[in-house]
């Protein structure tokens, strides 16, 4: 049996995800934009999936502009709004690869960026975010909720600040939709990507939310789906998977977020009394309910997380190994972790088909795994 804790990376998708997959590659299959019955049964089905994904996020179902996952949506949201005369644009040290990279485009073409730093619980400090706003400031982009340590970053004040001086607002919320709440009518964000594989979806399915009255250069073009928005054949399977997918969050909300928190305390506690010189990175009140980031004194985390998944257990690691060289994770080293503890941390995130037999289990196994990890040295 193997216990799967790498659940912001991505999710299994839900059996009602599946099912009202294989209905609609059965059913419904025809073209959307085609004006017989075939396509009007294909139309139907995106337009429903279209108004579930606006139920879970609190906006009109005509904001959302369905894409291949929330790496298009975020090049969307930076490259497509700002194709016109180089400005000013506000991010954050903690961004996403598909943020980070977008806004080196930008760079390229002669934007200037700004990255908020975050303090040493990964959270960006509000004033300075703030303070960087500039007259010339087109945009604002902030990650909701941080896929490595799921710190939650205090969107509501600064995407109001940002409103107040007319400045455009985008949230990469892709790790909190349907972990925790978001209501669109209460955050002035004018942007907003999610994917559906981390919320028991498909992958390679998202969207953008896109607010009334907000412009862009689409980035596919060539066909007028999505009212002009992106060009190609919709990919109507995926998009009804993800429709599903947030149907069955808006249900499921408040049961899966004290469910999460409790396998994600249990696992901590555990962690903690178990085992000597572990630190949480993160403020346990500023945090998503199912994310652990686990820094292990003295510990070469790619080896804990080799004999981890031996044993059948799946987590990730806060370095990456590129071409035989340990990366730390930039988002560690935005926190002010050196490269020893940014190596030596592991990252455990909980979700659907996680139970406490499934903790404990793990909790049986890794004293002895970090001990030996530990006598390994190598750091
Ligand atoms: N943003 C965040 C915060 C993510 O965690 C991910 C997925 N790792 C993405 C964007 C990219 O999403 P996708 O895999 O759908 O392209």
């Amino acid at each position: 049996m193997r216990i799967y804790l790498d659940h912001n990376a991505t999710t299994p998708p839900r059996e009602e995800v599946v099912e009202a997959m294989q209905r609609v590659l059965r059913e419904a299959w025809g073209n959307p934009s085609s004006t017989h019955a075939e396509g009007a049964a294909a139309r139907a089905a995106v337009e429903r999936a279209r108004e579930q994904v606006a139920g879970l996020v609190g906006c009109a179902p005509g904001e959302v502009l369905f894409t291949a996952g929330a790496t298009e949506a975020n090049n969307t949201a930076l490259i497509g709004v700002l194709s016109g005369e180089p400005r000013h644009i506000v991010s954050s040290a903690v961004e996403h690869p598909s943020v980070e990279a977008a806004l080196d485009a930008l760079a390229a073409r002669g934007w200037d960026v700004t990255r908020a730093p975050v303090d040493s619980d990964g959270r960006v400090v509000v004033e300075a975010a703030i303070d960087a706003l500039r007259a010339d400031t087109a945009l604002v982009s902030l990650i909701w909720a941080n896929n490595e340590t799921g710190a939650l970053q205090p969107v509501d004040g600064i995407a109001k600040a940002a409103r107040e001086r007319g400045i455009l607002f985008h949230t990469d919320a892709t790790q909190r939709v349907g972990k925790l709440p978001i209501d669109l009518s209460q955050t002035p964000a004018d942007l907003l990507s999610l994917s559906a594989h981390k919320l028991n979806g498909p992958k390679g399915t998202g969207a953008l939310v896109v607010r009334e009255g907000v412009e862009f250069e689409p980035l596919l073009r060539g066909g007028p789906q999505e009212n002009r928005r992106r060009g190609g054949t919709e990919n109507v399977a995926g998009i009804v998977g993800l429709g599903e997918a947030c149907a069955l969050a808006v249900r499921e909300l408040p049961e899966r977020i004290a469910r999460t928190a409790a396998l994600r305390d249990r696992l901590w506690e555990g962690i903690s009394q178990k085992v000597p010189g572990v630190r949480w990175n993160a403020a346990p009140e500023a945090v998503l309910p199912n994310t652990l980031s686990v820094g292990f004194e003295g510990v070469a985390g790619e080896l804990l997380l080799q004999a981890l998944d031996l044993a059948g257990v799946s987590a990730s690691a806060g370095a990456a190994c590129a071409s035989g060289s340990i990366e730390p994770s930039p988002v560690l080293a935005a926190m002010g972790l050196s490269p020893a503890e940014a190596r030596g941390t592991l990252r455990f995130s909980v979700g659907h088909g996680v139970d406490e037999a499934q903790i404990d289990h793990v909790l049986a196994l890794l004293p002895d795994q970090v001990e030996r990890a530990r006598a390994a040295g190598d750091v």
